[in-house]
Parts: C-alpha cells; sequence; structure tokens
C-alpha cells in the first residue's frame, strides 16, 4: 500500500533491460558495433518518450532520477539567467553582437507552490542562500495552489515557475493548463509592454509530474507546460533513472546594436548543466549514458500508457471502496486532500487523519502485520518533522502525525484491501 514510494519493476521490462546489461553493454560514445547497439538503444528509448509525451526528440534529457531532473531545472534556469547576463554585459563593453533578449535576469525570482516535493523545495531553499529569490505559493486545505497569489507573485524578474502536477502525499492534481494559461498571459503583457529585456518565454513553467505519469494526460503540447519532469521507478521501471522534457523554445534575437539578426539556439542557454564533462543528453548532463535504465524506462512508460485508462479506473473502485469501509470502521477518520469524488485526485491515493492515533505508531502495527504504509513522503520519512505538504492545509502540525498515506498499484486486489482494513478493525 505504498505504490507511491516506489514500485516493483516488471516482467516486460525486466527481460527488455537484460540484453543491455551484459551481451550490449558498450557506451553509447564508443564508435564501434557495442557503443552503436547503445546508442540505437539510446535513440529508440527517447523516442518512445517523446511519442509519449507528445514531444520531440531533442526535447527528451534523460537524467539519474526526478532528482535530480529538478535540481538541474532549479539550478540550471538560474545559472543560464546569470551566465547570459554576464555575456550580455561583456556584450555591451565589447560592443559585439549578442542578441539583446537573451540579457540575464538581475535578482531572478523563482515561484514554487508549498506542497513540492522536497528536490524542489530544498533546492530553492539551497538557491536562497546564493540569493535567489523564491515565493512559495500557499495552497488551500484540499492542496490546490492559490492562483490569484500566482498572479500577483509574477513579475519581470521571474525566470521559473514550478508547481507539481500531482502531489505525492495527498494525491492533489494542480489545474496545470489553468496554470500554463496564467504564465502564458503574463508574457504577453510583457512582451507588448516592451519595457522588459527578458526573453519572451519567461518565465518558463516546469512540472513535476512524477505522480502523474501513470494515471494522467501527459501530453505536454496540451498541458502547456515548458520542462516537466518524469520518473521510471514510480511506473515499474528501475530505479536511478528519469527524464526532463525540455521543450525547444526560439529565441526572438536581436542585435546589442540596431540590426537585427538571428543567433544559433543552444539549450544550455535555458537551462545551464549542473554536471560537465561531456556532451551527452545535448549538452545538458555529462557522464555515460544508463542504457540498461533508460531502456527500461521507457518499455515501463509503453506499458503504462497502454493501460492508463483502464487500471486507472480499476484503481479508484478499489480505492473508493477501501475509503467506503474504512468511513464505516472508523467514522472519526478524515481525508486529507480533495474528496475521493474530485476528479482532482489521483485515483490511487488515500491520505487518512486519525484523530486518536499516532501515525508512527501506527505504520509500525501495519509493518508488523504485512502492510507497508507511509507516513508522509518516502524521502522526508526519516526526518521527525511533520509533512510540509500536511501542514500547508492549514490544520495545523499535528494533522501531519496523524495521518497515513496508503497509495495503490498494479498489484493491489480487493483481498489486499480487506487484509488492511482487518488490521484497522484489531
Ligand atoms: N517528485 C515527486 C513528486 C516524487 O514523488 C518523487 C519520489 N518520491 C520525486 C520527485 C523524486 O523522484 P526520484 O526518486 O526519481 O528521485
Amino acid at each position: 500500500m505504498d505504490y507511491a514510494a516506489s514500485t516493483p519493476i516488471a516482467k516486460e521490462v525486466e527481460l527488455a533491460m537484460k540484453p543491455y546489461l551484459k551481451e550490449y553493454f558498450g557506451n553509447a560514445g564508443s564508435l564501434h558495433y557495442f557503443g552503436q547497439k547503445s546508442l540505437a538503444a539510446l535513440d529508440s528509448s527517447r523516442e518512445i518518450l517523446a511519442r509519449v509525451l507528445n514531444a520531440k526528440f531533442n526535447e527528451i534529457v534523460f537524467t539519474s532520477g526526478a532528482t535530480e531532473a529538478n535540481n538541474l531545472v532549479l539550478r540550471g534556469v538560474v545559472k543560464a539567467v546569470r551566465i547570459n547576463n554576464l555575456e550580455y554585459k561583456n556584450a555591451l563593453n565589447s560592443k559585439s553582437c549578442f542578441p539583446r533578449q537573451q540579457a540575464g535576469i538581475l535578482n531572478p525570482r523563482i515561484i514554487v507552490s508549498a506542497i513540492e516535493h522536497a528536490s524542489i523545495l530544498e533546492t530553492a531553499k539551497d538557491l536562497e542562500k546564493e540569493g535567489v529569490e523564491v515565493v512559495y505559493l500557499p495552497v488551500n486545505n484540499e492542496g490546490f495552489i492559490d492562483q490569484k497569489q500566482l498572479i500577483d507573485s509574477l513579475n519581470e524578474r521571474t525566470v521559473l515557475v514550478s508547481v507539481m502536477y500531482a502531489n505525492n502525499e495527498i494525491g492533489t492534481i494542480e489545474p496545470i493548463t489553468e496554470i500554463a494559461e496564467i504564465i502564458s498571459d503574463f508574457r504577453f503583457q510583457i512582451s507588448e509592454s516592451g519595457k522588459s529585456l527578458n526573453p519572451a518565454f519567461y518565465p518558463l513553467f516546469h512540472t513535476d509530474a512524477v505522480q502523474a505519469l501513470q494515471f494522467l494526460d501527459v501530453d505536454v503540447k496540451n498541458l502547456g507546460v515548458d520542462i516537466m519532469t518524469v520518473s521510471s521507478h514510480k511506473v515499474y521501471g528501475p530505479k536511478g533513472v528519469g527524464a526532463l522534457y525540455v521543450k525547444d523554445l526560439e529565441f526572438r534575437t536581436q542585435n546589442v546594436g540596431v540590426e537585427n539578426k538571428a543567433l544559433p539556439y543552444s539549450k544550455s542557454h535555458i537551462l545551464n548543466p549542473l554536471t560537465t564533462g561531456g556532451e551527452q543528453e545535448f549538452g545538458l548532463r555529462a557522464g555515460t549514458e544508463n542504457i540498461p535504465g533508460i531502456v527500461g524506462f521507457a518499455k515501463a512508460v509503453q506499458l503504462v500508457e497502454k493501460n492508463k485508462t483502464i487500471e486507472s479506473k480499476r484503481i479508484k473502485k478499489l480505492r473508493d471502496y477501501f475509503w467506503k469501509k474504512l468511513k464505516i470502521i472508523m467514522p472519526g477518520a478524515q481525508l486529507n486532500g480533495p474528496d475521493v469524488k474530485d476528479r482532482h485526485r489521483l485515483p490511487n491515493n488515500l491520505n487518512v487523519y486519525f484523530p486518536n492515533k499516532n501515525a508512527e505508531d501506527l505504520l509500525i502495527e501495519f509493518d508488523m502485520a504485512g502492510v507497508a504504509v507511509s507516513s508522509g513522503s518516502a524521502c522526508s520519512a526519516r526526518s521527525s518533522a511533520p509533512s510540509h505538504v500536511i501542514s500547508a492545509l492549514g490544520f495545523g502540525e499535528e494533522r501531519g502525525k496523524k495521518s497515513i498515506r496508503f497509495t495503490l498499484g498494479r498489484h493491489t486486489t480487493k483481498k489486499d484491501i480487506d487484509k488492511v482494513l482487518e488490521r484497522v478493525l484489531k
């Protein structure tokens, strides 16, 4: 009952990976047969991800997981802005050619929701130490971001907005297309005003779609996002692999002088790499590619995409049955996040507040009965602090200490649910 933390590798995934562990072990950068075999596997995996996300081949960047991908987004955007700024200043001094719209932004601001995963929140906090201004968007008591506050927080210095697609603790599905529209309206206003030096695509819009990939529409064109994070081990793929969708953005280039001139486009003008030492992943991530992992991830994504609608329905039905029975056994139990009937809640998530129980004790009791549950995000489980997500809902910190997350998955059956209910009855 903790599939949001991780999932077991699917049989098909295991089989797809196998040849690349031993037989075709070549470095995708090598020119010989073994290298070319690996490169072909890398290319076809990238094509699969591009197809599922409705992106282009060169818009998919493989990483070591969502944590790295999220770090690359926040740190990479800020670094690119700073470097552009420096280059712009140098160009001004030397009167050389430099696109005006590529000029960096002084004192960049980034906006993130208060309920993001730690890989976003802790990175944002770290960037604050370097002088980046961070706005933490509050959420209402069901976890939906305050859109009015988003509108009010956007300014000419805002380089990035990062709002997760679906929350990993309480299952809230944020209105990504509406947020994309707000950002696009703001960009239009700014570029029309003619006052800003910002490239027309700022602020960039990023979403962490780790928990959404399995159940929701992940077509980046429908969503209207510029950058999106996904992870393999949440969708029955191997651990240690993830990917970023990074939109191919056009620079509306202009010379420092009078003349207009187009400059060659480079992804690193938008995201500067965190690792250097190789040209892999379009220059955004140096390091030998994890071919077996990437092949497994692509296979997992294909399987998930194929069964998305049916599986979502099946899991939702089970989850609703679980909640109905649980409420009968424990009428005092309350839901964290949107109602189970609300389509803005992940179909596999149930986060329950037990007013008379301690979450840690419950977790251990469940574990002893062979049931794996979670008292927050797995990434923060070793910290004694109450969940920042539950705290952000405004019911006080205590609620986080008395809440348990149940997340159902591909192998959860009605029998499993009955076993958990039996445990609750004891
Ligand atoms: N974002 C979200 C929403 C997650 O749930 C997780 C995993 N807990 C991550 C990011 C981190 O993913 P990874 O384990 O691939 O680094």
